[in-house]
């Protein structure tokens, strides 16, 4: 019975009901059920806020998670389905670089690139011209008559190295024409004026004391004439000179700046430095030298 009047005392006091004088035993049952409704209610209510805590744990503690697969999800799609969206960003991508890539190279190798025209040291020693130590001879500088050098020997032997080295590639090199005195020029260039006129010989002829031939650094290959053009061993010569100090002197379109028409059969020792940088830069020795080659209104 002390239990019964417990349960009851516990029970109006949850009621808002201290006074155990006011039970009433007729509503008892009913007070039963409502007790029931109660508790259950709060039990739900209980249950709620719980899953309500749990879910706003559960968020919490995952939230980056969800966001990583709601990111891979949005970049997986276009990737996999829309081929031409992936494609458009690579391209815009590796172009950017790739345009800052050629800007960097173009400006880079640019400043170097250009090694001519050097710093060009004259120094004319009894009448004979000399640029940075090389012999030069063209329509501005001449020769004085008494200058007979005879064939340079580094020359010769350089021209002979490579004679070698186009026979191993098969070809056939010799010299039509090499040294000439002012006099054989002389001769040779009055004889061309006689034919042609001195406008026309002043093209492919030079006056004498303008022929690089006299300078003994100077040969003919093979056929020294416009039919060599093109050939396999002109194509040979043109790409190997350089290896042994030799230039093509008279380079096709430098016309005006040597003075002379395209002679692919003629070439000049110079030594393997200037050689390669005039021919690897598809220039004439004028352009290199930053010179000029011009007759004076005198000649
Ligand atoms: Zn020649």
């Amino acid at each position: 019975m002390d239990n019964n009047n417990d349960n009851e005392w516990f029970d109006d006091y949850f009621e808002g009901n201290n006074n155990t004088d006011n039970i009433d035993k007729d509503t008892r049952p009913q007070k039963n059920t409502t007790r029931h409704i109660r508790w259950g209610a709060i039990a739900i209510l209980v249950l709620i806020i719980l899953l309500i805590a749990l879910l706003v744990f559960l968020i919490a503690v995952f939230k980056d998670d969800i966001k990583d697969d709601m990111n891979k999800n949005t970049s997986d799609v276009p990737a996999g389905a829309q081929t031409g969206i992936t494609t458009t960003p690579p391209t815009t991508d590796t172009t950017d670089p790739a345009r800052s890539d050629t800007t960097t190279t173009t400006t880079e190798p640019e400043p170097p690139k250009p090694p001519y025209p050097v710093e060009a040291d004259i120094e004319v020693i009894d009448g004979v011209t000399y640029i940075n130590g090389i012999l030069i001879v063209n329509k501005t500088y001449g020769l004085p008559e008494w200058f007979d050098p005879g064939v340079d020997p580094v020359a010769q032997a350089k021209l002979e190295e490579m004679y070698a080295a186009a026979a191993q590639d098969g070809l056939t090199l010799w010299t039509a024409s090499g040294y000439r005195t002012y006099e054989e020029q002389r001769t040779l260039y009055e004889d061309y004026a006689a034919v042609d006129g001195y406008d026309a010989a002043d093209t492919y002829s030079a006056r004498p004391g303008h022929s690089e031939h006299e300078t003994g650094l100077t040969f003919d290959v093979n056929d020294p004439s416009s039919t060599f053009d093109g050939t396999p061993e002109a194509q040979w010569l043109e790409q190997h000179c350089a290896e042994y100090g030799f230039i093509i002197r008279y380079p096709k379109g430098k016309e005006d700046i040597t003075g002379f028409m395209y002679e692919s059969w003629h070439v000049r020792y110079v030594g393997e430095e200037v050689a390669k940088v005039v021919m690897e830069n598809g220039i004439c020795l004028e352009e290199y030298f930053g010179i000029t080659s011009v007759y004076s209104e005198s000649e």
